[in-house]
């Protein structure tokens, strides 16, 4: 009998509704079986551990990040999957960091959550919760799990974690991963795409990074952008690393005080990421005049990473290695686990 874990960190989907106040508020564990007894009577063992308090994902931090990252690698020997049910507007965020702290995963870590509460009658929490559950628990053929990676699974796609960003506040369809393609679709059956999954190389036992650091920045350009903003950014005390949104093809101004300001910033050892504003497409600094200032004051290339990638990457990375610049603006220039790609693509 396969066995899961289903860790609640809170979000709409562990939420009712009070019926006096018509308030939402987050159930508590056994309100919350109770709307899924199908989940304590099939063919699997789930077992459920919340957190203490269950959150609002707004109110995520890093900390957060190693509670769960330590959740998972506590109990990893004892289960086959896990799931973790998170609110959605920083899903993305904490997904993506799970798999840069989480290393040599070799089984599935399904983030989901809800765009309605578990107790309202339309909600959208039941699917998502039983076809993530599904999904990690699901092995091949040569009996191994299906997608040993971390993913997000949201109506009736699964998606790598470090691909995806919240694109709808509205719409059940509230994930997409633009410039990667999906892992699984979820229909009447469950159609897996092995082309796509990641799947470790040998049987390396699971390896955490739990340091984080926050002196990192997004700096987002936008046509009239002064130079006071762009300063106050750059000089912010202990500043390590910079996310560049750039426009198209990652260009920006070619104005002579941005490209010093920036060139200022990486000679004091601040790395500077570029990462094109737009959804789908890659950084490619050699391609117009007006990128290759960045090029020569040191930026580097995000390629097609999300901004939530890169950001929780850096984060990772800053707080593994604080006395490594040098390998930590190596590993920014190569995907690590599949957050992006640096050859041309027809995807
Ligand atoms: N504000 C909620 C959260 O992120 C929204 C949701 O779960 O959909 O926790």
């Amino acid at each position: 009998m396969k066995r899961i874990l289903v860790i609640l960190t809170g979000g709409t989907i562990t939420m009712v509704r009070n019926a006096q106040s018509g308030a939402l508020h987050p159930a508590d564990v056994d309100t919350f079986k109770a709307f899924v007894p199908e989940l304590f009577a099939g063919n699997m063992e789930v077992e459920m551990l919340p957190f203490s308090p269950l959150i609002d994902s707004s109110d995520i931090s890093p900390t957060n990040w190693v509670k769960m990252a330590k959740a998972v690698a506590e109990n990893y020997n004892r289960y086959d999957g896990f799931v973790i049910l998170h609110g959605t507007d920083t899903m993305s965020y904490s997904a993506s960091a799970l798999s840069f702290m989480l290393e040599n995963v070799g089984k599935p870590i399904v983030f989901t959550g809800s765009q309605l509460p578990v107790g309202v009658l339309r909600s959208d929490a039941k699917e998502n919760l039983l076809s993530a559950i599904e999904i990690a628990a699901e092995t091949g053929a040569d009996g191994k799990p299906m997608v040993p990676e971390v993913t997000i699974y949201f109506e009736g796609s699964l998606f790598r974690a470090n691909r995806t960003t919240k694109k709808n506040a509205e719409h059940f369809e509230a994930f997409d991963s633009y410039n990667y393609p999906s892992l699984a679709k979820v229909g009447v059956h469950i159609q897996y795409r092995p082309n796509f999954i990641l799947y470790p190389e040998a049987n390396m036992p699971l390896f955490t990074h739990l340091h984080t650091c926050t002196d990192v920045a997004i700096l987002k350009l936008f046509p009239g952008i002064n130079e006071t903003v762009v300063r106050a950014v750059l000089s912010a005390p202990g500043l390590r690393g910079v996310v560049l949104e750039t426009y198209g093809s990652g260009n920006a101004p070619s104005a002579r005080w941005l490209y010093e300001a920036l060139k200022q910033a990486v000679d004091k050892g601040v790395i500077i990421v570029n990462k094109t504003q737009c959804s789908t497409g890659t950084v490619d600094m050699g391609q117009y005049d007006v990128a290759r200032n960045l090029l020569k004051a040191g930026v580097i290339s995000g390629y097609d990473i999300t901004t939530e990638a890169l950001l929780t990457k850096m984060m990772t990375l800053f707080g593994e290695f604080p006395n490594e610049p040098d390998k930590v603006r190596h590993l920014l220039s190569i995907p690590i686990c599949g957050e992006m790609t640096t050859t041309s693509n027809n995807l």
